[in-house]
């Protein structure tokens, strides 16, 4: 079945689908990707941390049979290129995985493995939770504000990559053409980008956050958009985002007008409110009104920047985590990157990852072992138990490891649950 893995053999279930859910074994087989540079560091730590608090939840009952895949420089080791054909199949075949950071090759093809790896696994929702831990330093005032869960749409927009370099025959012939045909004049020396918006994309993305605004009780979903100057991709995104909240919600939601034309803005019990905001006016918002905002569902572009400029309020990308899901195929991942000259030193913030294992146990209904990491990892904080990452930022504090790091949170973990 596979080129050069050998799944585990005695133990271990594969998740399966049935119907319209996942199957989770209580030995459920998922593979990882340990990842580039500091991916040895972190995965290692975040692996140690997961398996504890399913032992001290469980008491055994349930346990993650782990497999490595390959991605990056090991595979380009094991297989003579970064992403081989086994790592996609194994991922489809398993259904949930955890990722590490992987170097984007210089050279190669890919644009990105991450991206490569988004899009031929059709993970569509890049789903970004950003919440503040005591104790983390902020650059902002409230921090503690902040509870949103970005649902960026991981498929199309400029980012599909359907662009031309200026003086390249394709840049001028879209050129030409758009000049005879529609009478538009672009500069000659002019680089070209495509920007498809579509409303199937659109709408299995903002169902998506729909869906979970329902499942975890939230309170809103806003739409973000720069509608008022794209009409046609961003003021689409809206209009078809609302169009499948009216049509396959109408229950569980109300629009910001219905709240205001028949609820006299008093928000009704149990509804989720849709809203949405335009793109530049939400980077303000999100600063000065931070706690009216909950789930939000963005295009591609957007999500990139507002997910980065969230994490920088509550304290860096070194600990908000990442998720990429498609209908049921679920690749968790810590947000930063590979941080190269940080590789084998054991010293970054393994959080991210941590925190996307923690994702990772919710979208398997392993609530409670979640629940206690990330009780965990608070104490562990407040304790000025940190890497050094945010030991800079504190006064007085000595950094420990990246080990002694996840150490500490297991240490917690057994604490907690006793
Ligand atoms: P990066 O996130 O790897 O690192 C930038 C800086 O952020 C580091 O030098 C370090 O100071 C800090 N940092 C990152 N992670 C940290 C952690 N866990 N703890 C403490 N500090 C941390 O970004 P980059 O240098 O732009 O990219 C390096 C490589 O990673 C590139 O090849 C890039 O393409 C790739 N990348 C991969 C992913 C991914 O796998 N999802 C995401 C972003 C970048």
């Amino acid at each position: 079945m596979f080129d050069k893995l050998d799944i585990p053999k005695g133990e271990g279930e594969r998740i399966t689908i049935k119907g319209n859910q996942l199957i989770i074994p209580d030995t459920p087989i998922i593979p990882f990707i340990e990842g580039d540079g500091i991916g040895s560091d972190i995965t290692p730590v975040a692996k140690k941390v997961l398996d504890t608090a399913i032992e001290c939840a469980y008491k055994g009952t349930k346990k993650i049979i782990w497999f490595e895949i390959y991605a990056g420089e090991k595979a380009q080791k094991i297989y003579g290129e970064v992403l081989p054909e086994d790592t996609f199949k194994a991922i489809e075949y398993f259904i949930i995985a955890l990722k590490g950071p992987l170097t984007t090759p210089v050279a190669g093809g890919y644009r990105s493995l991450n991206v490569t790896l988004r899009q031929k696994l059709d993970l569509y929702s890049c789903i970004r939770p950003v919440k503040y831990y005591p104790g983390v330093p902020s650059p902002v005032r409230h921090p503690e504000k902040m509870d949103v869960v970005i649902f960026r749409e991981n498929t199309e927009d400029v980012y599909a990559g359907i662009e031309w370099q200026e003086g390249s025959s394709e840049a001028n012939e879209l050129i030409n053409f758009l000049q005879k045909t529609f009478g538009i004049a672009i500069p000659k020396d002019s680089g070209i980008g495509i920007k498809p918006i579509s409303i199937f994309r659109t709408k299995r993305l903002v169902r998506a956050a729909i869906k979970y605004a329902i499942k975890y009780h939230r309170k809103s979903v806003t739409l973000v958009h720069k509608g008022n100057i794209m009409k046609y991709t961003e003021g689409a995104f809206r209009d078809w985002g609302y169009e499948v909240a009216k049509e396959e919600f109408r229950d569980a939601i109300i629009t910001e007008d219905e709240l205001w034309n028949e609820f006299n803005g008093k928000m009704p019990e149990n509804k989720i409110l849709i809203k949405d905001r335009i793109a530049d006016s939400m980077f303000q918002q999100i600063l000065t009104r931070t706690d009216e905002y909950d789930v939000i569902a963005t295009p591609n572009l957007n999500g990139d920047y507002l997910s980065d400029a969230c994490a920088a309020q509550i304290g860096g990308l070194g600990i908000a985590p990442g998720a990429n899901i498609g209908d049921f195929i679920g690749l968790f991942e810590a947000t930063h990157g590979s941080a190269p000259k940080y590789t084998g030193m054991d010293k970054v913030n393994p959080t991210s990852l941590i925190l996307s294992g923690v994702l990772m146990l919710q979208y398997m209904d392993w609530n409670e072992p979640a629940q206690l990491i990330e009780k965990a990892i608070a104490k562990t904080i407040q304790e000025k138990r940190v890497t050094y990452d945010l030991a800079r930022l504190m006064d007085n504090v000595t950094p420990i490891k990246c080990s002694e790091y996840g150490n500490a949170i297991c240490e917690n973990i057994k604490k907690i649950s006793q």
